[in-house]
C-alpha cells in the first residue's frame, strides 16, 4: 500500500502555507523537497563527524571517509553500476555533462566530428557541446521529434556517419515528460560504434534505472532532484571509457604523485574528483536514495504514473487547454498553455492560490521554437503529490481562465 499521507509527514515543508493557503508544490522538475532524514544527515555529520576525507590518519577523517565511500556504494547499487570505480561525484547533471563534453572532445574528437543530440535537450546538454564546437570545430546534429514529443527513431538512424563520435540524449524530457527509449537509442549507437551519454536528471527520481540494462557509456544525474541535497550529483561512466579520458580539473585528490616536472594521476574515480569533495552532501544523497529505496522506486513510479494519467485527464477537461508532450511513455511532467493566457500570468496567479508551478522556456529554448511558442506553464510531480492537489491545480487554472 502506497501511503502518500505518511510520506508527506516526512517532508516538513509540505505542511507550510503561502499567502495563507496550503502550499501545493508542483515544481519537482526544478528541485524536490527534502525528507527529514536527509536534512538530519547534514546536521548530524557536521555536528559529529566533520573532517576532510581521504587524507587524514585521525579518527574523524577516517570516519568521514568511510561515510563518503559507503555513499558511493549506495549510489552504485541504486543504479546497478558494475563497480564503484564508475561512480564519480560531481556538482550535478550540468557538471557531469560538462566533464564529459570537455574531456571527450579534448581526447576523442577532431574538427568536423559530430555529436548527436535531440530536439528536446535541456540547455545543459546543448551549451557544453557548443563550447567545444567553438574550440574544436565539432558539430551538433539534432534528432527531430514528432508533434506528440517523441524522438523520430528513423531520423535518428539517418544521422550516423563516419563523423559521429558521440550520442548525448535526455532520458526523460523536463518539458514534455517524454520517456525516451534509451536502451534502443544505445543499441543503435553501439551498432554504429558510437558511445552514448544519457542525461538522467528527470528519470532517476521517478523510475528504476539500471546501468547494466540501459548499457549507456555515460549517465548523469543530480542529487537535488531525487530528494537529496543541492550541490551534489553523479557521473556514471563505464570504466573502460573513464580510463581513456583525461582528467577534467587539476588539484588535490586527483593526483598520485606531483613534481614540477611530471604529475601522475589517481585511479578511478578519484582522477575526476579534484579538490575536497562534498562529503557531507554524498552522505545526505545516500540517505535520500535509501529513503527512496525503502518506499521502493517501482512503487513511486507506479504511483506517479497513476497521478500523471489522472492529471492529464483532468487538465483536458479545461476548455482551450493545450498540453505539450503526449508521448505514449510519459513521466509526471506536464507542460501546458490555456487559450491566449501568457504562461507568466498563469504562473503568477496560480502562485497566489498557493500553487507552485514553473513558467517559461524551462532551459529548453530550441524545444520552444520547435513548438512555435515562447514558454509554457509546467506542473511536475513528485512522490508526495496527491489527487487532491491535482484537483486544486485544475480548479485554479479554471479560475484564472475565467478571469481572462
Ligand atoms: N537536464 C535536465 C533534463 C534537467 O531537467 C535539468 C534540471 N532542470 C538539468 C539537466 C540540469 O540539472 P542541474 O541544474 O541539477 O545540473
Amino acid at each position: 500500500m502506497y501511503d502518500v499521507l505518511k510520506i508527506r509527514e516526512d517532508f516538513p515543508i509540505l505542511g507550510r502555507e503561502v499567502y495563507g493557503k496550503p502550499l501545493i508544490y508542483l515544481d519537482n522538475g526544478a528541485t524536490t523537497q527534502k525528507p527529514k532524514c536527509v536534512v538530519e544527515s547534514i546536521v548530524n555529520e557536521y555536528y559529529s563527524v566533520n573532517a576532510n576525507v581521504h587524507r587524514g590518519v585521525h579518527f574523524l577523517s577516517q570516519q568521514a571517509t568511510e561515510l563518503h565511500e559507503a555513499s558511493r556504494e549506495t549510489v552504485r547499487k541504486f543504479i546497478n553500476a558494475k563497480s564503484i570505480n564508475e561512480i564519480v561525484f560531481t556538482r550535478g547533471t550540468t557538471e557531469s555533462i560538462n566533464l564529459i563534453a570537455s574531456t571527450f572532445a579534448d581526447s576523442q574528437m577532431n574538427e568536423g566530428d559530430e555529436v548527436i543530440v535531440s530536439a528536446m535537450e535541456h540547455h545543459s546538454n546543448i551549451v557544453p557541446w557548443q563550447l567545444q564546437a567553438a574550440k574544436k570545430g565539432i558539430k551538433l546534429r539534432v534528432i527531430p521529434i514528432s508533434d506528440k514529443g517523441e524522438i523520430l527513431m528513423d531520423e535518428y538512424k539517418k544521422l550516423f556517419s563516419e563523423h559521429t563520435k558521440l550520442v548525448s540524449v535526455v532520458h526523460v524530457s523536463n518539458v514534455l515528460g517524454t520517456i525516451n527509449p534509451v536502451k534502443e537509442i544505445v543499441e543503435i549507437a553501439h551498432a554504429n560504434g558510437v558511445p552514448v551519454l544519457i542525461d538522467g536528471a528527470q528519470s532517476v527520481p521517478h523510475m528504476k534505472v539500471d546501468m547494466q540494462e540501459i548499457g549507456a557509456d555515460f549517465f548523469a544525474f543530480s542529487g537535488h532532484k531525487i530528494y537529496g541535497p543541492t550541490g551534489i550529483g553523479v557521473l556514471y561512466g563505464k570504466e573502460e571509457w573513464l580510463d581513456k579520458l583525461p582528467p577534467y580539473q587539476g588539484g588535490g585528490e586527483m593526483i598520485q604523485n606531483v613534481s614540477f616536472e611530471k604529475t601522475t594521476f589517481n585511479v578511478l574515480p578519484y582522477k575526476f574528483e579534484a579538490g575536497t569533495p562534498d562529503y557531507i552532501g554524498s552522505t545526505a544523497l545516500a540517505k535520500a536514495l535509501d529513503y527512496v529505496s525503502e518506499i521502493g522506486i517501482e512503487n513511486i513510479s507506479a504511483y506517479e504514473d497513476g497521478l500523471t494519467k489522472y492529471a492529464m485527464k483532468r487538465l483536458y477537461e479545461i476548455p482551450d487547454m493545450r498540453i505539450f508532450g503526449e508521448a505514449a511513455h510519459k513521466g509526471g511532467v506536464i507542460s501546458f498553455l490555456v487559450g491566449n493566457i501568457h504562461h507568466l500570468d498563469m504562473g503568477t496567479l496560480l502562485d497566489r492560490l498557493g500553487i507552485a508551478v514553473r513558467t517559461g522556456h524551462h532551459c529548453a529554448e530550441p524545444l520552444m521554437r520547435r513548438f512555435g511558442i515562447e514558454g509554457t506553464v509546467r506542473a511536475s510531480l513528485g512522490m508526495y503529490n496527491t489527487k487532491e492537489e491535482i484537483d486544486s491545480l485544475v480548479e485554479g487554472i479554471d479560475r484564472v481562465r475565467k478571469m481572462f
